[in-house]
């Protein structure tokens, strides 16, 4: 069902904002269609653009690219950098030319044997032009993916290559091949970018595990870079009877150092930390929705819980490092931001 709703989702977002104005879009013609994939292996679509159209114009078909001289091939890729692309592109039509009697071949073999041509280039090529079912797995779809479904392994191993072709392969649907397979890759070149991927406009978001885990830059997992570890922590927001909360504070050194705080209890039984830890018996109310915290080398997330102090407790409590503390008077404390922002919370509360 999940698999169905990727494609779905990827396609009815396709309909609405894909990129269907591309000049080797214009027509399904294996040729131009492979041009254009061609020079999009290592180059952005704004720049390939004009490029590209200059190529068809002097090159309208694979007998004249394979006629041509090598020096004219590579003039008109002038700028646009990697130029053994060039050189297996005249290579390429050459051998259609000699093989394949100058048609481009519809056989995946065929198409993955020309130079210059891998697996994920030649199920790209044969899903635009002929609508044949090939997963794909560039650079752009191999972020989507690793991104979608977190994976942790890094994308060197031979192992991370493997799950990702299959898990490419399984998303692929059964129709509508070549508008799945633009789709795809405008996806990971618009909205799932290396750098700012927009989780909040994306059709994947719903079950996409990066974007749960609030990591998605983290994905794809290279070797030396593993995702940025994260923590749990609960925060005990206790009040007592008068409506004052318990604050203590943190140590002097390490994580917000002298800073104040609620009790944070990281496992087990509230209830019976509190009793052990400070000598208080409380009741606990439900947990208030997790927020994340990220730090430069990991990520915090806490869930603060509610608590109410049972049976009285003893004034002697407060001292330097614990106060009940009056939210709707506050005073000049150092507070952590996720702490400064519970207090807020708790004072915009007491005010409804
Ligand atoms: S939700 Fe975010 S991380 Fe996930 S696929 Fe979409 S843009 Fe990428």
């Amino acid at each position: 069902m999940r698999n169905n709703s990727f494609s779905r989702r990827l396609l009815a977002w396709y309909d609405a904002h894909g990129r269907k104005s591309l000049p080797w879009k214009s027509r399904r013609d294996p040729y131009r269609i492979w041009v254009s994939e061609i020079m999009l292996q290592q180059t952005q679509v704004a720049t390939v653009i004009p490029y590209f159209k200059r190529f068809i114009t002097r090159f309208p078909d694979v007998r004249t690219l394979a006629r041509a001289r090598l020096d004219s091939v590579l003039h008109r890729w002038t700028g646009l950098g990697y130029y053994a692309r060039a050189r297996n592109l005249h290579k390429a039509a050459q051998q259609i030319v000699k093989e394949h009697a100058g048609k481009f071949p519809r056989r995946f073999e065929a198409v993955a044997a020309l130079p210059g041509v891998g697996r994920s280039t030649a199920g790209a090529i044969l899903a635009l032009a002929f609508g044949s079912r090939h997963p794909i797995l560039d650079g752009n779809v191999r972020r989507v993916l690793a991104r979608y479904h977190a994976v942790e392994t890094p994308i060197e191993q031979r192992g991370t290559e493997v799950r990702l072709w299959q898990l490419a392969e399984r998303h692929t649907p059964r129709a509508r091949l070549a508008d799945y397979t633009q789709a795809i890759m405008d996806l990971g070149a618009t909205v799932c970018t290396r750098a700012k991927p927009q989780c909040a406009v994306c059709p994947l978001r719903l079950h996409c595990r990066a974007r749960r885990l609030g990591t998605p830059q983290d994905f794809p997992v290279r070797i030396g870079r593993l995702p940025t570890p994260v923590k749990t922590t609960r925060m005990l927001m206790i009040h007592d009877a008068r409506g004052r909360v318990l604050l203590q504070r943190r140590p002097p050194t390490g994580l917000w150092g002298g800073l104040w705080g609620f009790p944070e209890c990281v496992d087990g039984n509230a209830r019976q930390w509190c009793r052990q830890s400070l000598g208080i018996n409380i009741q606990t109310g439900s947990p208030w929705p997790a927020r994340r915290h990220s730090f430069s080398h990991f990520h915090l997330d806490i869930t603060p819980i509610p608590a109410r102090l049972v049976g009285r407790t003893t004034l002697a409590m407060e001292n330097a490092e614990t106060v009940w503390y009056n939210v709707r008077r506050p005073d000049q404390r150092g507070f952590s931001a996720p702490v400064k922002h519970l207090l807020e919370q708790l004072r915009g509360k007491e005010s409804n």
